[in-house]
């Protein structure tokens, strides 16, 4: 069959780098207790073989880094690329742990930026997901001036229109949902200033999906089903693209059901999916003949690869 392996996709600086920051430690420091506060990107495969490596994530649904830290008492802390707030690194200092902060330059000039607005007495008006880890570090900056936007209904919840406000996004977000959200913005805030955040690794994945080739008939996003960038893929893959789009996490997950009788699919990546997940799948696809009318056994998932 047909197999357009949409380019860019797949790991993001920010996660290439945190995952190379824990290699080195679990090389360097083979003695000592490596922790990482949450899990380093959404996807279980990757928390899988860093575990391998004695390199334990600490994360429990529901509980914020700050109190997740409540569960290390010695050795290394890993904070991720999503970043974290003040209030994390100095109790960590306080517990005496040794911090290695694999936070992303670009999640870091969004807080630079926030910060800057908030000196000019700005109300920032923060475009994110509740509860993200990325969302959750920013926030903490100022939880009293900086407020989470995650519809319009927000936006109109606000009182205060002489107010000077700041909009912007967790780097992570699709581009038309914040371009949507900015625009009501200002129509309602006279005083708004904008500054669209989503990341360069986020908006040209997000572009690239966009446009997929008109003979596409299916769309297979590959990632973690917990994994913010990935959802946003398949979501902008269906409403923006106009196609059908499945999300998996590896090529055991793929089916007849969604297969048959396709001749020509796309597949992208999000930024937190093991490379050789994606391409175990892209190679699988290509084995197939089009019409798809039955699928040969799946490959088996070879974990040593997965951190490659
Ligand atoms: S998605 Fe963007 S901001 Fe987040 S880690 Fe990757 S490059 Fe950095």
């Amino acid at each position: 069959m047909k197999v357009y392996p949409i380019t860019p996709r797949g790991y993001c600086k920010g996660v290439v780098h945190a995952i190379e920051l824990a290699k080195r430690c679990a090389h360097d420091y083979p003695d000592t207790p490596i922790h990482i506060l949450g899990m380093i990107v959404h996807n279980q495969y990757i928390v899988d073989a860093l575990a391998q490596m004695g390199i334990h994530t600490v994360d429990q649904p529901g509980l914020s880094r700050l109190e997740l830290l409540d569960q290390i008492d010695e050795g290394i802390v890993l904070i991720t690329a999503h970043g974290a707030g003040q209030d994390v690194f100095d109790k960590a200092q306080a517990k005496g742990l040794t911090i290695i902060d694999a936070t992303c330059t670009d999640v870091i000039k969004t807080h630079t930026l926030i910060k800057t607005a908030l000196d000019a007495q700005q109300e920032i008006l923060y475009i994110g997901k509740k509860g993200h880890p990325e969302a959750e570090g920013t926030i903490a900056i100022d939880p009293e001036h900086i407020h989470l936007i995650t519809s319009k209904q927000d936006i109109d919840a606000i009182q205060n229109h002489d107010q000077a406000y700041l909009i912007t996004n967790q780097t992570t977000m699709s581009l038309w949902d914040v371009y949507d959200l900015c625009e009501y913005a200002q129509k309602k805030l006279p005083n708004i200033q904008i500054a669209k955040e989503t990341c360069q690794a986020t908006r040209i994945r997000q572009e690239a999906i966009a446009k997929v080739p008109e003979e596409v008939e299916l769309v297979i996003i590959v990632g973690d089903p917990h994994s913010n960038n990935t959802a946003k893929l398949a979501a902008i893959a269906s409403q923006k693209a106009h196609k059908e789009v499945i999300q998996i996490e590896s090529v055991q997950d793929l089916s007849l059901d969604v297969l048959k009788g396709k001749s020509c699919v796309a597949i992208s990546s999000g930024a937190s999916t093991p490379t050789y997940l994606t391409n175990q799948i892209i190679a699988y696809l290509q084995t197939l003949e089009a019409p798809v009318q039955s699928l040969p056994p799946f490959p088996s998932i070879d974990k040593k690869h997965i951190l490659d």
